[in-house]
Formats: structure tokens, C-alpha cells, sequence
């Protein structure tokens, strides 16, 4: 999915990311974990381009190809972008536009805009739009305005359109942070079942340590910046996390 190579950002005087690398293989279930303001959101718009890193030796691949390089975003951050789906802890679906609506934007990248600004979808896609809608339990809804969906059902719109897209790999930031348990565990099952049977990646950044566990194969955790653990969840327990984070470690995710 994606390799960071000796991967630095500075906001002002402060390292958010200080030199990070990672390889994340095609297929992987991977959490990032670590404290509020440990650089996981950061890493995470690194990797999709949204955001360019320190310019010197760190490089970022997705897919092969590269995106970043010398501090700058290049050409190829499109053509990565695409297999890319991104799901963030809120503010995933436009509000306005019914959730049908909102996961056919995730064919915008293949056909022609003003089809889409008309509404002139091809059936096709509009019959895949369903079926993803319906693969993630949420069809039901499909007119529904998406403000007016709980966050489960927002969350899981969000996941229809990456598939609509094509996206080989889904980078979600806090996808359940917002969520109450219930709805939670059944996005996070959802993941896995999508990196399970589809072969999608998955990297997921989680404030919850046991949801990392129990649903990722590979935890990376990060402090200040740096990667203090990479390595399977199932080598992963209490007394490890005390040693990386401190005894404070529960309060600090
Ligand atoms: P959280 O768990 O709270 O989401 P995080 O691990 O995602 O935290 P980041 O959002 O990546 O942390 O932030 C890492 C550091 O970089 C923090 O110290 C943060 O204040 C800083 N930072 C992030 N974005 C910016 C920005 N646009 N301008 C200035 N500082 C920033
Ligand atoms: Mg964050």
C-alpha cells in the first residue's frame, strides 16, 4: 500500500513526524496507535498528499508510486490518490446530497464531471453504487439526505463510496472515534471483512488500544513522532504498552 521512507514534518519548532518509516504490504490490516498529538493524523495526510513533508531524505510511495519526495507532492499523487479510500472521523459525506449521491462520487474520478454535475450517471455505476451500498448494510438509505444518517450509517456510506472508487487500500482516520460501541464494532468488523475477503488494505489509525488488537494483524505505534512499535498485534499486551507509553498509557490514547 504504501512505503514511508525516513519521513519528517516540522510544524514551526515542533516535530510532528520525526523520521518515520514504514512499509505497509498490499492486503494488510495495520492500526496506528499512540497518544493525542503523537503524528498519526499527520502520517496519514502525508501518505494521501494532502500534506507536504520536510523537504531532505524522505521519500513516500503508494503503490509504487511515488508522491512525495524532497518535501514536494508530485505529479503522480492523483493516479495514487485514486486507489486510495479516505475515511475521516467526521465530515465524510456531503450533507446536502442523498447517500446514493454521495457514494456515486466515488466514480467522479472515471467519468466525465458534468455527468456527474447532471446526474447522468451510467448504470453501471449507479447498479455498483447499490451494490456496495448494500454489501456495506446500508442500502436501505440509499435516498436518505446523509445528515440526517446516524454515524454508523454515515461511516459505512463512506466505505461504499471508497469501493465505488475502486480504492484498493482504505486509510481511515478515527473512523469509530465518534461512534458509540455498537455501531463501532460493526465498522470495525466491516474492515475486516473488506481487507479479509476483498484483499483491501487497511491502515487505520484507533485512541482505542484493545480495538487495535483485537481487529488489526500489525500494530504501529507511534510517540512524538517516532515509531516506538512495529510489530503483530497478537505480541501486543498491557505490560509492552507500560513499557512504550508509560504507566499513564491508558489516559494517554
Ligand atoms: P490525535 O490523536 O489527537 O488526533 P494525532 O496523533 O493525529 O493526534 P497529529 O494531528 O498528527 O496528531 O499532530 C501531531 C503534532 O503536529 C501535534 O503536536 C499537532 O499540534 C501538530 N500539528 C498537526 N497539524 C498541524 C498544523 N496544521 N499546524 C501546526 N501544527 C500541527
Ligand atoms: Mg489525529
Amino acid at each position: 500500500v504504501a512505503s514511508v521512507r525516513d519521513v519528517s514534518k516540522t510544524f514551526g519548532a515542533r516535530k510532528a513526524l520525526n523520521g518515520v518509516s514504514i512499509e505497509v504490504a498490499a492486503g494488510e490490516m495495520v492500526a496506528l496507535i499512540g497518544p493525542s498529538g503523537s503524528g498519526k493524523s499527520t502520517l496519514l495526510r502525508s501518505i494521501t498528499g494532502l500534506q507536504n513533508i520536510d523537504s531532505g531524505a524522505g521519500v513516500i510511495e503508494v503503490f509504487g508510486q511515488t508522491v512525495q519526495k524532497n518535501g514536494r507532492i508530485t505529479g503522480q499523487v492523483r493516479a495514487a490518490r485514486q486507489k486510495l479510500g479516505m475515511i475521516f472521523q467526521q465530515f465524510n459525506l456531503v450533507g446536502r446530497l442523498s447517500l446514493f449521491s454521495n457514494v456515486m462520487l466515488g466514480a467522479l474520478g472515471r467519468i466525465p464531471g458534468w455527468q456527474g454535475v447532471l446526474g447522468v450517471w451510467p448504470s453501471a455505476d449507479k447498479r455498483q453504487a447499490m451494490e456496495a451500498l448494500h454489501r456495506v448494510g446500508v442500502s436501505e438509505y440509499a435516498a436518505q439526505r446523509a445528515n440526517t444518517l446516524s454515524g454508523g450509517q454515515q461511516q459505512r456510506g463512506a466505505i461504499a463510496r471508497a469501493l465505488v472508487q475502486g480504492a484498493q487500500a482504505i486509510l481511515a482516520d478515527e473512523p469509530v472515534a465518534s461512534l458509540d460501541p455498537v455501531s463501532a464494532r460493526k465498522v470495525m468488523e466491516l474492515l475486516v471483512e473488506l481487507n479479509k475477503r476483498d484483499g483491501l488494505g487497511v491502515i487505520v489509525t484507533l485512541h482505542q488500544v484493545d480495538y487495535a488488537i483485537r481487529y488489526c494483524d500489525r500494530v504501529i505505534a507511534l510517540k512524538a513522532g517516532q515509531v516506538v512499535y512495529d510489530g503483530p498485534s497478537t505480541a501486543l499486551d498491557t505490560k509492552q504498552l507500560i513499557d512504550i507509553y508509560g504507566p499513564e498509557f491508558e489516559d494517554a490514547f
